[in-house]
């Protein structure tokens, strides 16, 4: 099924080969124009001369024993942003298919159709954020070929419902990309990364830019139907994960404790900020969240986000109608909420 999704001409595409992978066992390389002399810099032992291995073996290994999927439902890219546009490009005629949104939601997915020229159906998600279980809702399913759902959704910070999301799966006649970059702090329940293995048109989004610590390195990656991998790993720019970026996260991989903890000390945190926003003249709700960040109804938010934003802190503002009252606040550490509150507690 996966095969008949995929864009007519990927289908039978040659991929580029890469010097290394053709072969990688060796003492000499003297296939790729490297710099044999070394280089300027230096990383923590890596050979930043050396182009890194294009397959991304022992990352993607480590990734897979992690969640206990096999490595060939593994697709590592630089940011789950790297792997939205790729899904894109690899299942949506341009000019003529469409992907569907449920809104708000990260605004990524609409800007990766606008620039491969796929259009967009956008579905309102119900006044607790929720997919609605609309008569259409199958109807504009069936006509999209990626339906995005993200979960905890940015920014609304609320989880979907499961068996939203699994009746989804069963009743779209496409691709239903579940973006679980903030899975890490909600309840282990909302967890979908594990339906893969029996939903072949389910393709799980993860990311290391959040719970792990990372936005730095630039690591998200989908699990998939190994065919899906297959394809997104033929279409790929050959090195797309840089030589520091697998080390990086090699080790953070290694330290479980460190995302664990921080998820942690986040959830205690939000829970304390949310309370304390609560209390605030200024603030009409606080959203429920199981995210790293709150969002947060104001009586006039635009004044609150200028007092903040003189005082150099800087939160994030959306302007779709349903949120033009509202903040979204990254849960940041302790001292930082508490100068938050008090520049909020101030703000006239
Ligand atoms: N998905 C969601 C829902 C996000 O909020 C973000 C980042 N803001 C991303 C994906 C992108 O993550 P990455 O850093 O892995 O590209």
């Amino acid at each position: 099924m996966i095969e008949q999704l995929i864009r007519p001409h990927l289908r039978k595409f040659q991929p580029y080969r890469s010097a290394r992978s053709e072969t990688r066992a060796g003492d000499i390389f003297l296939d790729a124009n490297e710099l044999s002399l070394g280089s300027t810099v230096s990383f923590n032992g890596v050979a930043l001369n050396r182009y890194p291995d294009p397959l991304q073996e022992e990352l993607r290994e480590k990734l897979a024993q992690r969640l206990a999927v096999p490595q060939e439902m593994l697709f590592a890219g630089s940011g789950s942003d790297e792997v939205i546009d790729l899904l894109v490009r690899l299942f949506c005629e341009p000019g003529s298919e469409s992907v569907a949104i449920f809104e708000p939601t990260y605004g990524i997915y609409r800007v990766a159709a606008n620039v491969n020229n796929v259009s967009v159906i956008s579905i309102q998600l119900d006044e607790n954020f929720q997919i609605r279980p609309l008569r259409s809702f199958e109807t504009l399913t069936r006509s999209a070929k990626l339906v995005f759902l993200c979960s905890p959704n940015n920014p609304t910070g609320n989880v979907l419902r499961r068996d939203d999301i699994l009746r989804l799966c069963d009743a779209a006649r496409g691709i239903i990309i579940l973006d679980h970059a903030y899975v890490e702090f909600a309840p282990p329940l909302s967890d979908c990364t594990r339906d893969v293995m029996d939903h072949e048109n389910l393709v799980v989004l993860r990311t290391l830019s959040k719970a792990w610590g990372l936005a730095g390195i630039r690591l998200g990656y989908c699990v998939a139907h190994p065919d899906v991998v297959s394809h997104l790993l033929r279409i790929k720019e050959p090195y797309n994960i840089n030589a520091m970026t697998s080390h990086c996260a090699l080790a953070a991989l290694d330290r479980p404790d460190f995302c664990r903890d921080s998820v942690e000390a986040i959830k205690k945190e939000r829970t304390r900020l949310a309370a304390r926003l609560a209390q605030l003249p200024q603030v009409v709700r606080v959203y429920p969240s199981e995210a790293n960040f709150l969002l947060v109804e104001f009586k006039d938010a635009a004044s609150v986000f200028d007092t903040l934003a003189r005082k150099g802190i800087i939160v994030r503002r959306r302007h779709e109608v349903r949120l033009t009252s509202c903040l979204r606040i990254t849960v940041g550490i302790p001292c930082e909420n508490d100068i938050l509150l008090s520049t909020i507690a101030e703000a006239v």
